[in-house]
């Protein structure tokens, strides 16, 4: 039998719905396998124990008093979850891993901690990350680096390590991350989890810490698909506080995506893709992954499109770009320390973004990668009229060793992200098999708004594999 902390959001909904156990054995569950697994991984910037225990007993309460029915006003009721450290906390200190908020205790609180209080999930904790999600891996955290729970001498991914860590390790129910160029998806593939990056504008940017403003998305980091569908219910929508959150109505996953088979789905597979150089383990899971999908009733379909190195190229040049100008805020006036707090990766990305919007340069290089990028949503626009989703492997290897890859921050890791992000489309990573005992992922792309249709077919895929059921011995 499964122990509480390794349930899922909708396992722990139903054993707190039939009374099996209460909010503060899950809660404390999880903060006792964080006191004895977390030396050794490194999740967590920081546990917020006493809050936890102390909603744990309010969320009890309430559901001794209004019984299951209160789970349709607050569907998270006491389910605990580990967060990001770039989301604001009010009151909870907020470093982004970076020196220069050291803390730093931010007088409100982000749209997403705020959904997800309002729906009854407890927070356990801030984790760690890349700082200010500069990287893929956690090493440019100023703090220290988290570990792989598949394998403590691997990186757990980034800039999300820490909560993708976390979940992996069973240390919480669920989590929630980042991305803007692979956040979520490059350590949910590393770490063997689920991880959801959400159209642009699907869940609200406030109170996040930002990186790449026309990016940026916040979203969900699970065990499974049907969690991530729950979770996004509850975070997604339009805020006033975020002029580039959608009016669309935010359906109900979960409902949606009950009944779903693969037959008929046409599923494109780029051929840049799969013709590109990555690790052969990697590689044979992911074809093993397409076959399943097609054996089950997919029609997987080749399809051109433009190669991602010229995501990767603009990526480079837009994100600089828009870190240089966000960073910028960083005077020690309002927020924790001096600039010479920052670490030597925001320092880089600071400089190559100046260097691109100076006057002179801006022309042959941020004006220039913005046109790139309207080809390349373009070119996915192309591709979706004769096709419902893409698929392709989440990274190109699995997740490497600590210190290995110095001075590659990000860059040569982000390939099969970036294209994604420059489009704002909305992309799930699930598991999908695994190569040296390391797990691998593969991604469901969808265009914007299609949540309903990645989620679908992830959860459909999920209904036909175990690989999302394994979890490392920590
Ligand atoms: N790895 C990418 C980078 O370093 C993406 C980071 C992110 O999505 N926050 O830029």
């Amino acid at each position: 039998m499964k122990k509480l902390n390794e349930l899922t959001v909708i396992e722990s909904i139903e054993g707190l719905k039939k009374g099996e156990f209460k909010c503060i054995d899950l809660v404390e569950t999880c903060l006792y396998v964080i006191k004895i697994r977390d030396p050794k991984i490194k999740a967590f910037l920081k546990v917020t124990e006493d809050s936890a225990i102390e909603n744990a007993n309010k969320a009890d309460k309430e559901i001794k008093l209004y019984g299951e029915k209160v789970f349709k006003e607050k569907p998270l009721l006491g389910i605990p979850y580990a967060c990001k450290d770039n989301f604001s906390t009010l009151g909870i200190e907020t470093t982004a891993s970076s020196k220069i908020l050291k803390g730093y205790i931010p007088p409100y609180e982000s749209t997403v901690t705020k959904k997800l209080a309002e729906a009854g999930a407890i927070l356990l904790g801030k984790t760690n990350m890349d700082a200010f999600a500069h990287g893929a891996s956690t090493e440019t955290s100023d703090f220290f680096t988290t570990h792989n729970p598949w394998d403590l001498e691997r990186v757990p991914g980034g800039s999300s390590g820490g909560s993708a860590a976390a979940v992996s390790a069973n240390m919480c129910i669920f989590a929630i991350g980042s991305d803007t160029g692979g956040s979520i998806r490059c350590p949910a593939s590393w770490s063997g989890i689920t991880g959801l990056k959400p159209t642009y504008g699907r869940v609200s940017r406030y109170g996040l810490i930002a990186m790449a403003s026309s990016t940026d998305s916040p979203g969900p980091m699970t065990k499974t698909v049907k969690d991530a569908a729950l979770v996004l219910k509850v975070i997604a929508g339009k805020d006033p506080f975020d002029a580039t959150t959608s009016n669309t109505e935010v359906p109900d996953y979960l409902e949606k995506i009950k009944n779903v088979s693969l037959k008929g789905l046409k599923i494109g597979k780029p051929r840049s893709y799969f013709e590109t150089e990555f690790e052969s383990g990697v590689k044979k899971a992911v074809l093993e992954s397409v076959e399943m999908l097609k054996e089950n009733g997919a029609e997987i379909i080749d399809i051109d499109l433009l190669d991602f190195k010229y995501s990767l190229a603009i990526y480079t040049i837009i994100q600089r770009s828009e870190v240089s100008s966000n960073l910028a805020r960083f005077d020690g006036i309002r927020f924790g320390h001096l600039r010479d707090h920052f670490g030597f990766e925001a320092r880089k990305r600071m400089m190559l973004g100046s260097y691109a919007l100076s006057s002179g340069y801006y022309d042959a290089y941020y004006s220039k990668a913005q046109k790139v990028r309207t080809l390349i949503i373009e070119d996915f626009k192309r591709a979706f009229e004769s096709v419902d989703l893409i698929i392709g492997p989440t990274m190109p290897s699995v997740a490497y060793k600590i210190g290995s890859k110095e001075d590659l921050y990000g860059e040569l890791t982000d390939t099969m992200q970036t294209p994604g992000s420059m489009a704002g489309l909305c992309v799930i990573a699930i598991p999908g098999g695994f190569s040296e005992g390391m797990p691998v992922g593969i991604q469901f792309i969808g265009e914007q708004l299609a949540e309903v249709k990645v989620l679908a077919a992830a959860h459909a895929f999920q209904e036909i594999t175990d690989f999302h059921k394994k979890f490392p011995e920590v």
